[in-house]
């Protein structure tokens, strides 16, 4: 270890450190939005310690993979190699090496050698270290380095490119490449199912508003001076449309219960939550476990029904 070799070192330790966390920060952004994400960056970790400790985390895992897991996480992770060596057929395109043309390897000057002269450029620049010559492997991401390094050496000896290049394996042992086949069809009718599936799914479950019901922490319930026990909830109201609604939150059954909603026709912007406190009330001589709340928009009939127990004393 030179000084030299120290300090390039050190250097690249930082330039990873400094993606991870560009990475992380990045990720967070897709839950709490970039403007907040610039908030929470410029207050104390403390006041914002579950998104601080998630960005710490995945800080953590980006450098662990960038500094010394990395292609290791395409071979033993990523399940994406996987599934395509699964779909991969004589006729798919892969990296491959013209094994009629290169070999038998050998020195430039020797007549009867193919076109490798085995400088081993070609698994010297693999990030996952196989060498292609033999043959197609699990380990390859088809990142294309031995191609390009490949055809520097032959550009160099004056032979044609293309030692190591994009072909089919039927391609590279000179046969006929056949593009249609059934499994290409199987595949685009799969692939055509599942994104109509998805499609009908998002489609079926969307909603034009949100409706989700709250207990609120701290005390389950409290004791009232003339015998009523009480509870207290939010309900989170979110207009999914970008134009203005009015909701009614009421009570779905006459259930004995009291209800006091604090704001009972709430009106929300396009895009506006809000969150409406609710206490509820029971009488001593009524013992339902349950509260039970509709909430509906102004020009809809679909009404959201929620929810939750109501906690009394045994
Ligand atoms: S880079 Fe090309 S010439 Fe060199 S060893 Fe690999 S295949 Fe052979
Ligand atoms: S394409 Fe990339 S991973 Fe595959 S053999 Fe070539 S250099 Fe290695």
């Amino acid at each position: 270890m030179t000084f030299d070799k120290f300090w390039r070192k050190s250097l690249k330790h930082v330039a990873f450190i400094a993606m991870s966390a560009a990475v992380a920060h990045i990720f967070i952004s897709y839950f709490v939005s970039l403007p907040k994400l610039w908030e929470m960056m410029h207050e104390s970790p403390l006041k914002n310690i579950s998104a601080f400790l998630w960005v710490f985390t995945l800080t953590g895992i980006m450098y662990f993979n960038f500094a010394w897991f990395r292609e290791q996480m395409c071979m033993i992770i990523c399940p994406y190699g996987r599934l395509q060596s699964v779909m991969t057929d004589l006729d798919t395109i892969i990296i491959g090496y013209d094994e009629k043309r290169g070999e038998p390897r050998g020195k430039k000057a020797d007549a009867n050698a193919g076109d490798c002269v085995d400088c081993s450029r070609c698994f010297t620049v693999c990030p996952t270290g196989i060498d292609i010559r033999n043959g197609l492997q699990l380990d390859c991401i088809g990142c294309a380095a031995c191609v390009d390094a490949c055809d520097e050496i032959m550009v160099k000896l004056g032979r044609s490119p293309g030692l190591i290049r994009y072909d089919s394996m039927r391609g590279l042992s000179g046969e006929k490449r056949e593009f249609w086949r059934p499994r290409l069809g199987l595949y685009a009718f799969l692939a055509i199912l599942g994104l109509a599936a998805a499609f009908f799914f998002g489609v079926r479950s969307h909603q034009v508003f949100e409706a989700n019901l709250m207990r609120l922490g701290g005390t389950p319930y409290f004791l009232e001076d003339d015998g009523r026990v009480q509870n207290l909830f939010e309900i989170h109201v979110v207009n999914k449309k970008d134009v203005p609604h009015v909701y009614e939150i009421k009570p779905s059954l006459d259930d004995g219960l009291e209800y006091v909603i604090a704001i009972p026709t709430p009106t929300l912007k396009g895009g506006q939550g809000m969150r409406v406190p609710i206490f509820v009330y029971s009488p001593s001589d009524v013992t339902v476990k349950t509260i039970n709340l509709d909430v509906s928009q102004d020009d809809t009939e679909e009404v959201r029904h929620v929810t939750a127990p109501f906690l009394r004393p045994h």
